[in-house]
């Protein structure tokens, strides 16, 4: 494709969304949420810090309810999350998974739960799963092949997932955290994604007053 077909294509789909009917949200046939996980579920550490531990996991106030909230709305909770800490060699692979896995647990315990948990373990410019590369959606498309990114929504906390669930077709949520957590990208995540709360909470709280109708037990 010639640069400038792209930006002509950027262009006219900005300002259809933005004007036309076509700017549903969430869509009406909402099945899959993805989250992103630092930032959306737990605390993000500063700068330069990763969370190599269960215990330097700490969750965002409601996040347990809200997840429970969109389990009994019948949508598939998928994590799909940037480990660069791995490539770095801060934490392994395994680490990562023993996070989730406690994760998993501590959900349970609030009538909760996550359906697939799936990460990136690599540098950037090394792989095809780095978000915003499509890699983890690709991944999880293939343990649940009913997924489909148009019935999809991406909750993230960077510009990088909301890049990646717009190249992919999905509508996206920024999550932006306190004014004490802006980060580089920020306009242009605010400006890219199709809402923007402050906290899972209120995203949820957004994504099932539009899908009530049809999911009464939400
Ligand atoms: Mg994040
Ligand atoms: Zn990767």
């Amino acid at each position: 494709m010639r640069p400038g077909s792209h930006r002509q294509w950027q262009r006219c789909c900005y300002h259809s969304g933005v004007t036309g009917s076509t700017d549903i949200f969430p869509p009406r046939a909402l099945s899959t949420v993805f989250l992103d996980r630092d930032g959306v579920l737990n605390r993000k550490l500063p700068e330069g810090r990763y969370v190599t531990t269960w215990s330097e996991f700490h969750p965002l106030p409601g996040v347990p309810q809200a997840i429970a909230r969109l389990n009994r709305a019948g949508l598939r909770l998928i994590v799909v999350s940037n480990q660069r800490g791995i490539a770095l060699g801060l934490y392994s692979a395994d680490d990562v998974r023993n996070i989730h896995a406690a994760l998993q647990t501590w959900l349970h315990a609030h009538g909760a739960h996550i359906d697939a948990f799936y990460f990136c373990p690599h540098d950037n410019l090394q792989c095809n799963c780095r978000k915003p590369l499509p890699g983890l959606f690709q991944q999880a498309r293939a343990d649940f092949p009913q997924i489909d990114a148009a019935s999809s929504v991406m909750i993230g906390d960077s510009l990088s997932d909301i890049e990646f669930g717009h190249r992919l077709g999905m509508k996206t949520v920024y999550i932006e955290g306190g004014p004490s957590h802006q980060k580089p990208g920020t306009e242009a995540a605010r400006h890219l994604a199709d809402r923007a709360f402050p906290s899972l909470p209120d995203a949820t709280n957004a994504l099932l007053a539009h899908l009530a109708p049809s999911n009464p037990k939400a």
